[in-house]
């Protein structure tokens, strides 16, 4: 049976729908090149973006709806959103006198009137009209260079829409297909709708086929409404199953139980130039009490910058240590991990730790990994060395990962497979890039969590200030004189955002590391100014931060490899250059260099232009609490950007709302409900097919 029957109306003469109704074998994993009008060149162009099979097709749902109902007479038209109906011609495309731009005009007429209309940087639009043909237009009728036009508005043609709605679903451009071809594919597609299986035990029969198909071919805006309502069910069900059933597969794994050494973890305590804070304390707690259980610990650490996570790592370690185990510590850049090892070295030696560095720049590396694999070595500090195959422990007991979300999945894996066979490690992952409320309710359910949530004694707050870049002689300036001449001679991080001079297209207004480093070498002659960034030796790089850590350079000049993790108690100010390139999560890892000691600390945000600083800069200025933050970040930009794997644009949910806690109650309820019959697993095939990308995804290990 078709969609609905006669309902619809469709662009196929009835005998023949029911033709292609029956002939359609429904797999919904065999590849896009099935469908109806997609050749191998469009087969191509959709799997380059990640629609590689019937279902994907399906579920490339449209991003919006273009609502062409009820059209005004041209000779009635006000200014303002409008939507006219009519023909099209004598359209023109021209360069515009700023570079880059092309404007496209044309005149659109019906019976009452004519209207110009204007598009910008769109020149294919001279191409895409039929001078015959009927066309809804809809978009802003405004005064621009002195006459009324409409301004780029979205166009169909009358035929493809339907009378009675005037509803158009818009899609996501892919590549060389633009939304119309997506809805050309479509209707080629539509009578194999009516064949889409149910898929979730907890649906009404048939809720799936008809949400997509009213999704894909909308009535109206309720049916729209509900069509998302559900399919954004349907995508949390998976969600939360996914991870649901990483925890009960991480149940199943073996792994050495470490015993907890109360006395020598006081002693260890007690020899700290400081006390625990309380956070501190708690995330060790449920840490050791993880480890003394047979079965891996799967524990996110999450503490803001600065919060003092390492501590809690180098905690973790020595009890695993202290019981013959060896540890792996995985961090993102060469000098993250040498800040780490000296710092842990330093401390945990003393206590009959053996810790030792690996990372591309290490020398001696075949005799490093005899003695890892011997079992000398007690505590590893690595970047994606560690990761080669070459790399053997003797008894890997625990992983910790530092700045998690720096790492795919991939890789954390690649660890994790080097404990003794049958083995799993314990796991204690960290970040700094918190995890909205909503995220964890859903991706990260199932996940132990220990939260730093309290700060180091003695901090100061460290004030921020937006800074437009002619400002910075009077205001900013200064500033770096009264830090860097301060009694204990304070240091600066100014970072930039490109390392040669050049001035070419995308970066011209991006002043480099080098020319900064000169130019404030002129400005302030008595300072020792340094620059760091990607390019360089790993050596250099090294020979420069341990000279910075050592207050023996006043400004470090860099790129944001110091981005991530590096402390460096005594730097107060950073000056971040072109604050607006960056992301939020970003810029306040960047600002979380500084405020790391006791005195106060300052960030200046530098903005080039003269256009208003945006949102981002402007939550940043006025919060320093990462939570808080990344919850503004998730509301700005969705989850896709947010967490790791999801730098891969996998976690971005098609309709779901994060932010839909009653959605997502209901959708965990179902999920436990599910479990509870271990058959539904088998019964649910195409479920259970459907959610290994999810459950790639909401794994830590
Ligand atoms: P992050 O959580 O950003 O990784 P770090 O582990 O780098 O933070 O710690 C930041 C700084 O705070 C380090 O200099 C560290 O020595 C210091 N620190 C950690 N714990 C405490 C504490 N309980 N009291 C005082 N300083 C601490
Ligand atoms: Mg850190």
């Amino acid at each position: 049976m078709c969609p609905k029957g006669g309902r619809v109306t469709a662009g196929e003469p009835a005998e023949r729908s029911v033709l292609l109704c029956y002939n359609w074998g429904m797999d919904l994993f065999s590849g896009v090149e099935n469908l109806n009008g997609v050749g191998p060149k469009t087969a191509e162009v959709l799997k380059k973006y990640g629609i590689r099979t019937v279902r994907d097709f399906l579920y490339n749902l449209p991003r919006d709806y273009e609502n062409f109902e009820a059209p005004t007479s041209i000779s009635e038209i006000r200014p303002g959103k409008v939507v006219v109906r009519g023909k099209i011609d004598s359209l023109t495309t021209r360069r515009a006198r700023r570079r880059n731009l092309s404007v496209t005009e044309g005149v659109i007429r019906d019976k009452t009137g004519a209207i110009k209309v204007v598009w910008f940087n769109q020149s294919y639009r001279v191409r895409q009209f039929n001078p015959d043909k009927e066309y809804y237009f809809t978009g802003n009728f405004e005064l621009k260079n002195g006459r009324y036009s409409l301004i780029s508005p979205s166009c169909a043609e009358v035929s493809e829409i339907n009378p009675m709605t005037g509803l158009t679903p818009i899609y996501v451009a892919h590549g060389k297909l633009k939304s119309s071809d997506f809805k050309r594919l479509m209707g080629k597609s539509r009578e194999m709708f009516a064949q889409i299986p149910d898929m979730l035990p907890t649906a009404q029969k048939g809720e799936r086929k008809e949400s997509l198909f009213r999704a894909h071919f909308p009535d109206s805006l309720r049916s729209i409404k509900e069509a998302r309502d559900y399919l954004a069910y349907e995508e949390l069900f998976e969600l939360i199953l996914a991870a649901r059933l990483n925890r009960l597969e991480n149940e199943k794994l073996k792994a050495i139980a470490v015993p907890f050494e109360v006395g020598k973890i006081r002693k260890f305590v007690a020899s700290l130039p400081f006390k625990l804070t309380n956070a501190q304390r708690r995330a060790a707690w449920e840490i050791f009490q993880d480890l003394e259980k047979p079965v891996p610990m799967n524990r996110l650490l999450q503490g803001d910058v600065g919060s003092g996570k390492t501590m809690v790592a180098a905690l973790s370690a020595l009890e695993v240590t202290l019981a013959g185990g060896q540890v792996a510590i995985l961090a993102p850049t060469a000098i993250l991990a040498t800040q780490h090892f000296d710092s842990l070295s330093r401390i945990l030696e003393p206590f009959g730790v053996k810790v030792a560095l690996l990372t591309g720049a290490t020398k001696q590396k075949v005799e490093l990994k005899k003695q890892i694999k011997s079992g000398e070595v007690d505590l590893v500090i690595g970047t994606h060395a560690l990761l080669t195959d070459d790399t053997e422990f003797k008894n890997l007991t625990l992983v910790i990962i530092d700045e998690q979300h720096r790492f795919g999945v991939e890789q954390r894996q690649k660890l994790m497979l080097k404990s003794p066979a049958g083995l799993a490690p314990h796991l204690l992952a960290m970040t700094a890039t918190p995890i909205p409320r909503s995220l964890q309710l859903t991706v990260f359910g199932d996940l132990d969590v220990s939260i730093l949530n309290e700060m180091p004694r003695g901090r100061k707050p460290i004030t921020t200030t937006i800074l437009k870049e002619v400002e910075t002689r009077e205001k900013l300036y200064p500033k770096i004189t009264e830090v860097v001449e301060a009694p204990h001679r304070q240091q600066v991080y100014w970072i930039c955002k490109a390392i040669e001079d050049g001035n070419s297209g995308m970066v011209s207004e991006v002043t480099s590391v080098k020319a900064r480093a000169r130019k404030l070498s002129t400005l302030f002659p008595k300072f020792r100014i340094e620059i760091l960034h990607g390019k360089m030796k790993p050596a250099e790089k090294d020979a420069v931060m341990e000279r910075f850590s050592q207050g023996r350079i006043d400004i470090l000049v860099s790129t944001t490899v110091v981005e991530v993790g590096v402390d460096v108690p005594n730097a107060t100010l950073m000056v971040i250059e072109n604050a607006e390139a960056y992301g939020l999560a970003q810029l306040h890892q960047l600002r979380g260099r500084v405020g790391r000691g006791e005195a106060a600390s300052f960030c200046f945000l530098l903005t080039s232009g003269d256009f208003q600083p945006s949102r981002r800069l402007r939550e940043l200025e006025k919060s320093t609490d990462g939570f808080y933050l990344a919850e503004v970040d998730l509301k700005m930009r969705g989850p896709g950007e947010i967490y790791g794997a999801l730098q891969h644009g996998a976690l971005d949910l098609r309709i779901a709302s994060l932010s839909d806690t009653r959605l997502i109650a209901r959708a965990q309820a179902d999920v436990l409900k599910f479990l509870q019959n271990p058959e539904n697993m088998l019964k649910y095939d195409e479920l259970m097919r459907g959610i290994t990308k999810y459950q790639q995804i909401t794994t830590l290990n």
